[in-house]
C-alpha cells in the first residue's frame, strides 16, 4: 500500500508539481509517489469516481481547465464557492471525503509573512484566478487601498467589490502609488506575454516587488524592480509554497524547511 498522489489538467505535461513533490519524497524517504495525469474537460467526473475507490490515492493537485469544475465534485468545506471561486488541489479529510481547497492564497502569503501590510496601500496587476487568490490573503492580512490595475477594468471592479476591498481600478499603464507590495498577477510577462515594466519611480525603499510568473523567471518587472532597489519575490517561492501546503495533505507530513535552494535549482535547470 503506497500512498500516492498527482496534478490533473489537460495540458498538463508542463507541470512542475511532480519535481516539487518527488523532490521532498526523496528527501523524507517516504514511499508515495506522484505522477501527472491528462485528464479532459468531459472526463472529469468519472475520472474523480475512479480515483475515489483507491485507497492509496491520496488526491490531486488541479489545473488548467478543471480549477472551477472540481468545486462541484468535491466538498467544499472552506467556503471556497463563495470566497477565491476555484480549488487548486483536492485531497481525502480523515473521514474519507474528498475535500477541496486552494492553496494558492497561503502561497502567495507564505514568502511576504513578515511584512506588515495592515491598512497599507498595495497595487495589484490582474483580475484572473491567481488574482482572486491574491484579493483574498491580503484581504486577510488588513490591507488599506488596493489599486488594482487590469486590462478589463469592469472585471478588476468587480473583484474589489466580491472581496470587499477599499480601492480603485486602473489600466496597466498606470504608474503604481506609493506602495507597501506591488503584486503582479497577470499573465504579462509570461513567456509568450507582453512584459510588465511599470514606472516605479514613486516607491520607496520598503516597498516588495512580487511577481507570481516563473516562465521566465526573471522577468522585466522583477529587473526594473532590481534597478530600482527595490526587494523582490519570484514565481517559484508561492509555487513552493502552495505545494507544501499540498503535501501535508498528501502525505501527512510537512516537507523539510531545508532545502529550498536546491529544489529551486532543479525547477529552473
Ligand atoms: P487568468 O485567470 O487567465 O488571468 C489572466 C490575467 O492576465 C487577467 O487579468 C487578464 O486580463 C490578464 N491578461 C492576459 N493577457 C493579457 C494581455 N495580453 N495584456 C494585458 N493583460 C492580460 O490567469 P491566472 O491563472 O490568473 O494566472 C496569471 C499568472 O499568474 C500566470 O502567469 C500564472 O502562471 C501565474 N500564476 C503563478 C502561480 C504561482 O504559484 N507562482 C500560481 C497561479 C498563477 P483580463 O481580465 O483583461 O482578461
Amino acid at each position: 500500500m503506497t500512498a500516492w498522489a498527482e496534478v490533473i489538467g489537460d495540458p498538463v505535461a508542463h507541470s512542475l508539481s511532480p519535481v516539487i513533490h518527488r523532490f521532498w519524497l526523496d528527501a523524507l524517504k517516504l514511499p508515495g509517489a506522484y505522477h501527472a495525469t491528462a485528464v479532459g474537460a468531459g472526463d472529469l467526473a468519472s475520472f474523480l469516481d475512479e480515483r475515489r475507490k483507491d485507497p492509496d490515492w491520496r488526491g490531486c493537485n488541479v489545473t488548467m481547465p478543471h480549477k472551477q469544475a472540481v468545486l462541484a465534485l468535491a466538498e467544499d468545506r472552506g467556503g471556497l464557492r463563495d470566497s477565491i471561486g476555484a480549488a487548486n488541489t483536492l485531497f481525502r479529510a480523515d473521514d474519507g471525503a474528498l475535500v477541496a481547497t486552494n492553496t494558492d492564497a497561503a502561497g502567495f502569503y507564505e514568502p511576504i509573512a513578515d511584512a506588515d501590510l495592515a491598512g497599507r496601500t498595495v497595487t495589484v496587476a490582474g483580475a484572473g484566478g491567481a488574482a482572486r487568490a491574491v484579493l483574498f490573503a491580503l484581504r486577510q492580512m488588513g490591507v488599506g487601498e488596493v489599486v488594482l490595475l487590469n486590462r478589463t477594468p469592469l472585471k478588476a471592479a468587480a473583484l474589489l467589490h466580491h472581496f470587499g476591498l477599499k480601492g480603485r481600478v486602473l489600466g496597466l499603464d498606470a504608474v503604481p502609488p506609493p506602495s507597501a507590495l506591488i503584486v503582479n498577477a497577470s499573465a504579462l510577462g509570461m513567456a509568450g506575454q507582453p512584459d510588465w515594466r511599470p514606472d516605479l519611480s514613486q516607491q520607496d525603499d520598503g516597498c516588495i516587488v512580487y511577481d507570481l510568473v516563473y516562465h521566465p523567471l526573471e522577468t522585466a518587472l522583477l529587473q526594473t524592480a532590481a534597478e530600482a532597489e527595490l526587494a523582490t519575490v519570484d514565481g517559484l517561492d508561492m509555487l513552493i509554497g502552495q505545494a507544501r501546503v499540498a503535501f501535508e495533505l498528501f502525505f501527512g507530513q510537512a516537507p523539510p524547511e531545508e532545502g529550498d535552494e536546491a529544489l529551486r535549482a532543479r525547477l529552473v535547470a
